[in-house]
């Protein structure tokens, strides 16, 4: 008789123990999809995040110049992409070059673009 109530207890405590389990697990699936939804909000916003370096419309060097070294990078070839960083172009592929913001707004203003 002590044994089967001992049995049921000790079942009892199992299932808690179970249950607690169970609940920290669903508690976990439900942090890891929030973060999944997160990431995949990270991923659809990251496109914008990127800054788009071919630029267009009045072109305004000076908010380009993030880092107020009076410089930029400029491709030879396409006036209007223009970055703040070194890279690539993402037009013909060539590096980008650095060159002076006026230089810039001299090169873009010299073909046809619009600067200031
Ligand atoms: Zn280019």
């Amino acid at each position: 008789m002590s044994n089967k109530v001992n049995l049921q207890h000790n079942v009892s405590r199992i299932l808690t123990v179970l249950a607690l389990l169970f609940a920290f697990f669903i508690a976990n699936f439900n942090v890891s999809a929030q973060d999944n939804q997160i990431k995949q909000t990270k991923i659809k916003t990251n496109p914008k995040n990127i800054e788009n370096i071919v630029r267009t419309g009045t072109i305004n060097l000076k908010k380009i110049d993030k880092n107020k070294d009076v410089k930029v990078f400029q491709c030879p070839m396409d006036w209007n992409v223009i970055s703040d960083k070194a890279g690539k172009c993402p037009v013909c592929k060539m590096d980008l070059t650095e060159v002076a913001l006026k230089k810039a707004k001299d090169n873009l203003v010299k073909h046809g673009f619009k600067a200031k």
